[in-house]
């Protein structure tokens, strides 16, 4: 992995100003550099949509990992809650919300660690996961009827 752009970097001859197309790879970044996550007007940024704001070419979010995937998770708008549980604990922020709805999953960022399914509180869950070929709209029709509590 390389980035691009204006970053203080170091090779084998010491530190050098990078400019333009000059790559750097990561393990050559100067100790304690700064990289932007946002170009332009970056105030507001965290009052904005994730879809709307500037970022750099490093910002992580610019980047897919959909490839990384071999299972996914499929989200049953039906059985939700919306008690935002996933939303919460989904460590790629790969839950999108919107005024404490559940809308659905980002699947450019989302890494299939089944973290959102082990969270979901419902019965049947809201999340299930499924190999990543799957077809959502045929699992959604499939999806398991709701568990009966055994008597103790
Ligand atoms: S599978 Fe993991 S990364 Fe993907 S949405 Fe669920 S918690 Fe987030
Ligand atoms: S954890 Fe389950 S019930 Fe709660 S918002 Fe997420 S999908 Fe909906």
């Amino acid at each position: 992995m390389s980035i691009t752009g204006s970053v203080p970097g170091t090779d084998k001859r010491g530190i050098r100003e990078l400019g333009g197309e000059e790559k750097v790879g990561w393990d050559e970044v100067t100790q304690g550099v700064a990289i932007n996550s946002f170009i332009g007007e970056t105030e507001n940024a965290a009052f904005l949509k994730p879809e709307e704001r500037s970022y750099s070419d490093f910002n992580s979010y610019t980047a897919t990992v959909a490839s990384w995937r071999i299972i996914k998770p499929v989200y049953n708008r039906d059985i939700c809650i919306d008690c935002q549980n996933c939303w919460v604990w989904c460590p790629d922020t790969s839950i999108i919300s919107r005024d404490k709805q559940m809308l659905g999953i980002d699947y450019d960022h989302c890494k299939g660690c089944g973290v959102c399914v082990e969270v979901c509180p419902t019965n049947p869950k809201s999340l299930l996961m499924f190999n990543e070929a799957a077809d959502n709209d045929e699992e959604l029709a499939g999806w398991p009827e709701k568990q009966k509590k055994e008597k103790k």
